[in-house]
This record gives structure tokens, C-alpha cells and sequence, in this order.
């Protein structure tokens, strides 16, 4: 679903990400770990095609995207949730749901897509009306996580979405990701809480200093202290 080549991409002169190759099948869930500074949210940003310079090829169902325009890419089926959440103060929680709707190419009727996402996420149901801003942490994710997925993506690509978030929430946070997957949506995760994240993975790869340095089965991963230790402790 999700191909990678070889990816290269800079921030000025530093030469952050080092050939990065990896595959995400339809309906998997890959988790991308590594430190601080890894290169992990470079690799995000570089597929969403947020960084000026970079090489290499990646494709979506085997059409190739590097070269496309952001909004091009979201019309092929990628979509991306930054760490930031991108919440639009000033906007009811509808209002920003809506964004979603207006940014796709094929339009269905706004007032039924929001109906229908809001089914998934009943935190925010309860709370269509109220200023995006206002909500917690944890419930901007979720409307993050909602605004990406109304236009029904192939691909996800999240950025550290537990980040700051209560443990209940993460929770309930994860389980959503579980069933996307089931919905059969693929996902490419980056996240800090690694035992959590390899819980719902299939497979993970590890980056350091902008190269994947280690691949496995999450299951494998899972009980690789000695990988864990190495390459993912803060
Ligand atoms: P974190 O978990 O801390 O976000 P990460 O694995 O996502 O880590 P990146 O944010 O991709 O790491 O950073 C990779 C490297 O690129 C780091 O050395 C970082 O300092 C550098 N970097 C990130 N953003 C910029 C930027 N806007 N300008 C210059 N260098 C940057």
C-alpha cells in the first residue's frame, strides 16, 4: 500500500534522513521508534512533502508521490496528523470536522460525513458544538484523528498521537487505532509510547540517526529488551 525508497530529504546542508526504505501493507499497522532526533516526524513530513529538498521514491498503490503536490497526495489517499493537532480555534468542534470534508476532492454531503465519523468518536458527539480549542488535550487528538479519517484515507500517518495525553484516553486512543485497522485502514505510527504502540502493531522499524538500523514483527520487538534499550530509551 505504503512504499518508501530509499529517502533522503535535508534541513539546509544537515542531511537528516539517510536512504529510508520501508513497506506498510494494506491494513497493517507499522510503527516507526527510534530517540529523540531520530528522524522519525522528518520522515512524516518528508512524505507529506513539507520539506524543501529531498530524493528518492515513494509510492501509494504504485503510483508514485514524492514529486505531487501536498493536496495531491491527500487525494490519493494519504493523510497525516501532525504532532501539533492543527485544532482551528475559533471553529466548534463541527466546524473543524467540516474542514475535512471541504478539503476532499469528491464531496458527499457534510452534514452525513460528520453524522458518520461522529458515530466513531463519541467524545466528540457529545461535543459538536463547543470551540475546538476548549477540548482536552486527549479529545483534540481524537478531532484531530477524526478530521484526517473523514476523508476516508488509505493511509494514515500519525505523529506521536498520545503526546500529552491522560492514560485514559490513550487507552480508548489506541483501541480506536486497533479497529481502523480491522476497517482495514493502513497506518503508519510514530510513537514514544513504544510497548503500547507494538501492542496493535504488526511490525515496527527502528530509525537511528536518520537510517532504519532494525525491522521485525512487533510481536518480536515486543520482547527485544536489548533493541528496546538501545534504540528507543528517551
Ligand atoms: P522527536 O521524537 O524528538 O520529535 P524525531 O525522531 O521525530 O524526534 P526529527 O524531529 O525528525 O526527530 O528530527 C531529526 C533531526 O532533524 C534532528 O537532529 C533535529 O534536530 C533535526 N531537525 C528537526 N526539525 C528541524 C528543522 N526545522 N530545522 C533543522 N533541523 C531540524
Amino acid at each position: 500500500m505504503l512504499r518508501v525508497e530509499n529517502l533522503n530529504a535535508w534541513y539546509d546542508r544537515s542531511h537528516v534522513l539517510q536512504g529510508i526504505s520501508l513497506e506498510v501493507k494494506k491494513g497493517e499497522i507499522v510503527t516507526l521508534m527510534g530517540r529523540n532526533g531520530a528522524g522519525k516526524t522528518t520522515t512524516l513530513r518528508s512524505l507529506m512533502g513539507l520539506l524543501p529538498k529531498k530524493e528518492g521514491k515513494a509510492f501509494i498503490d504504485g503510483v508514485s508521490f514524492l514529486n505531487l503536490a501536498s493536496h495531491e497526495r491527500y487525494h490519493l489517499g494519504l493523510a497525516y496528523v501532525p504532532e501539533d493537532r492543527r485544532i482551528v480555534p475559533g471553529l466548534t468542534v463541527k466546524e473543524n470536522l467540516e474542514l475535512g470534508v471541504i478539503a476532499q476532492k469528491s464531496r458527499g454531503d457534510m452534514g452525513v460525513m460528520v453524522d458518520e465519523i461522529a458515530e466513531t468518536f463519541p467524545r466528540l458527539k457529545e461535543r459538536l458544538q463547543q470551540d475546538g480549542a476548549s477540548l482536552s488535550g486527549g479529545e483534540q487528538q481524537m478531532l484531530a484523528i477524526a478530521r484526517a479519517l473523514i476523508a476516508k484515507p488509505k493511509v494514515i500517518l500519525l505523529d506521536e498521537p498520545s503526546e500529552g495525553i491522560m492514560p485514559v484516553l490513550v487507552d480508548e486512543m489506541f483501541e480506536l487505532f486497533a479497529k481502523l485497522k480491522d476497517d482495514g485502514i493502513t497506518i503508519l505510527l510514530v510513537e514514544q509510547n513504544v510497548q503500547q504502540a507494538l501492542k496493535i502493531s504488526d511490525r515496527a522499524y527502528i530509525l537511528d540517526q536518520g537510517e532504519i538500523v532494525f525491522e521485525d514483527t512487533a510481536q518480536n520487538l515486543l520482547s527485544n529488551d536489548e533493541i528496546q534499550q538501545k534504540y528507543c530509551a528517551v
